[in-house]
């Protein structure tokens, strides 16, 4: 799908009020332009300009060659030529991306967009974005592939050393296989650590014949993994083997509905029952699952809460966890892509508990 058709398929679900939309979430404008910067705005509509700052002129002549341009400065401000543009196309209805933007930016936009009524408007590209086309599917398919041999091979070389050592090793080889970043802060968690579901690795020493959770993710072209794993050696702490049975059972559970038209909350029962079931339900303390893409965490989510029901080409996680402060955690985490007949999972590495041989 090429960036024209997403621009217009954004184009046909915004609302009837605004007459334009101001994208200014970065994942947004990278998704509709194909700008990798870090400083871009779109004004989208029947026609549409994309607006950056002098460092990104060449860049974006090469990213963005099918969208009018416009460059800013130091003597021309963003505002003076969005008003501009508004005017040339008597747009007086904006929408604006009201998640993203500050009240200071708003503030200042409207005291500087006379005549210009500010629309707050919610999620239109973060929903188009949901359904990922073929290539997406194959970009996050790769980061997965890359995400497991960087595991695979960090742990083959490791020769004992603290939590932080092995995420440094994980993030070398990632970024040696060609991963040009992290999804996020890899987490690298052992023993009674673990019961935290979102720990930052410490300069302690890996107890390898314990328990030792890793939770990562790489980019590729933008686009990012995840995957938790949770090993165990031969002296688990307490109960950690029947605990992580029962998340893997959880994580099978959950698959198991998982199917375009199924809605989000049911599949995160399916999961949470599984955990009741076995004593743990007060212990699984978030919800099921997210999206993936662009952003590490996007649409939709898998939470009992959830609204909406999984359609084709969404990518989502996987994750069941069950937590014993002072004890350990487990948390198992898979992610999938839903197609018309079920789901066709991106993750192929073995869910444990035995640490790869
Ligand atoms: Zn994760
Ligand atoms: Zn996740």
């Amino acid at each position: 799908v090429s960036n024209a058709q997403r621009r217009q398929r954004v184009l046909e679900t915004h609302p009837a009020e605004v007459q334009a939309l101001l994208v200014t979430t970065p994942a947004n404008v990278r998704y509709l332009t194909g700008f990798t910067g870090s400083n871009g705005q779109l004004l989208l509509g029947e026609e549409s300009t994309f607006f950056t700052d002098g460092r990104y002129d060449e860049q974006s002549t090469k990213q963005v060659p099918d969208v009018a341009r416009e460059i800013y400065s130091g003597t021309t401000k963003f505002s003076e030529l969005l008003a501009k543009s508004l005017a040339d196309r008597g747009i007086t209805r904006l929408g604006v991306e009201a998640a993203h933007m500050t009240l200071a930016t708003s503030d200042r936009l409207r005291g500087e967009l006379s005549g210009i009524e500010l629309v707050p408007t919610s999620a239109l590209v973060e929903k188009v974005r949901e359904r990922k086309d073929a290539d997406e599917v194959a970009t996050i398919r790769a980061a997965q592939r890359l995400a497991e041999q960087a595991l695979l091979t960090s742990l083959a070389n490791f020769k004992g050393g603290t939590e932080l050592d092995l995420a440094l090793d994980i993030e070398w080889a990632a970024r040696k296989e060609g991963a040009e970043g992290m999804s996020f802060e890899t987490i690298v968690a052992g023993g009674a650590h673990a019961a935290l579901p979102h720990a930052s690795p410490r300069k302690e020493p890996i107890d390898l014949s314990g328990l030792l959770l890793i939770d990562m993710g790489t980019k590729v072209d933008g686009y990012c993994s995840d995957m938790t794993r949770t090993f165990l050696g031969p002296n688990p702490p307490a109960e950690m083997v029947k605990v992580h049975a029962a998340v893997c059972e959880a994580v099978e559970a959950a698959f198991a509905v998982i199917r375009p038209g199924v809605a989000c909350k049911d599949v995160d029962a399916a999961a949470r029952s599984v955990l009741e079931r076995e004593g743990y339900g007060d212990r699984f303390i978030h919800s099921t699952g997210h999206g993936v893409g662009l952003e590490i965490h996007e649409g939709p989510t898998l939470a009992p809460s959830a609204e909406g029901v999984l359609e084709v080409g969404n990518i989502v996680t996987v994750e069941p966890g069950v937590y014993l402060p002072g004890i350990g955690g487990v948390r198992v985490e898979d992610f999938c892509v839903v197609t018309e007949d079920g789901y066709d999972n991106l993750t192929a590495l073995d869910r444990g508990p035995d640490f790869p041989s």
